[in-house]
């Protein structure tokens, strides 16, 4: 009997590390639609969401990487290379602790471990973000280094490897995503530092409405891909989804989108003069 048991303790064990192997295997080589082409009108635009035919915005080459920049005198510093002291993550409904890994200086996605954001809530402000996309890179279109920069927990400023590698132009590095491109593909080869500078107009609402939409100016490794563009609403995959009334300032996070995207200096000036009569 306990030969038995012992048997199937070791077949049952093979099992699981049959599964672990072949889940994780699926990991790789992970394929997603360029586009779609039944999805919702944007408000205000003639694309669709996602639109397989929207034109994707020319390639601009820009400085190459350097060194972090170091954050100004006035900057909530959120991530240095050290820990992760200035961070909480969700995983299914549930805040956790952190599961990213810290290395180098630097954090990386674990896949599934769950979104990070911060336990101090930032609204109106200026947002910097360094990132990189795993190198080499694998899967295709949202599955190549996919992350991303959620203000406030709700608006995403994407991050992709959209280096000589096609996806849905409201999708591609640097789009508010699933509602406008970037004007231009900013993008550094997988692997290398990228940096994100955002000016961030929080949305304000009075009695559950709307008053006014958010808006984000935004420079990729320098290089403006937004300029004042308003926010139609939430983030949202494949349909349009209208905004949700939400305090002035909410927590700021990091899309986990299971692929080990990397982060590193990363810190944001609260807004000082937007609402100033
Ligand atoms: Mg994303």
């Amino acid at each position: 009997m306990r030969k038995v048991a012992v048997v199937l303790g070791i077949g049952a064990l093979a099992i699981a590390g049959y599964v672990a192997a072949q889940s994780k295997q699926s990991k790789k080589g992970r394929t997603s639609p360029v586009g779609y082409s039944d999805t919702p009108v944007l408000p205000g635009q003639t694309w669709k969401v996602h639109d397989i035919g929207r034109p994707h915005p020319p390639v601009v080459t820009p400085a190459p990487a350097g060194a972090p920049v170091p954050p100004p005198s006035d900057a909530v510093v959120l991530f240095d290379g050290k820990d992760l002291s200035k961070w909480q993550a969700r995983n299914k409904g549930r805040v956790v602790a952190p599961g990213w890994k810290v290395e180098h200086g630097y954090m990386e996605v674990v896949g599934d471990s769950g979104e990070l954001f911060t336990g101090e809530k930032f609204g109106d402000g200026q947002y910097h973000v360094e990132w990189a996309s795993p190198n080499p890179p694998d899967g295709t279109s949202q599955w190549r280094g996919n992350s991303g920069v959620l203000l406030m927990n709700r608006y995403e400023i994407q991050v992709l490897d959209s280096y000589n590698t096609p996806t849905y132009a409201d999708g591609q590095a640097g789009a508010i995503y699933g509602q406008w491109p970037p004007l231009v593909n900013a993008s550094r080869k997988p692997g290398e530092w990228q940096t994100y500078d955002i000016a961030f107009e929080a949305p304000r609402f009075e009695g559950g409405k709307l008053t006014k939409p958010g808006y984000v100016t935004v420079f990729h490794n320098g290089v403006l891909v937004h300029h004042h563009r308003e926010i139609i609403g939430q983030m949202a995959h494949r349909v349009v989804r209208a905004y949700e009334p939400h305090e002035t300032e909410e927590p700021f996070a990091l899309q986990d989108h299971d692929t080990p995207v990397r982060y590193r200096n990363i810190w944001i000036r609260r807004g000082r003069t937007y609402d100033r009569k």
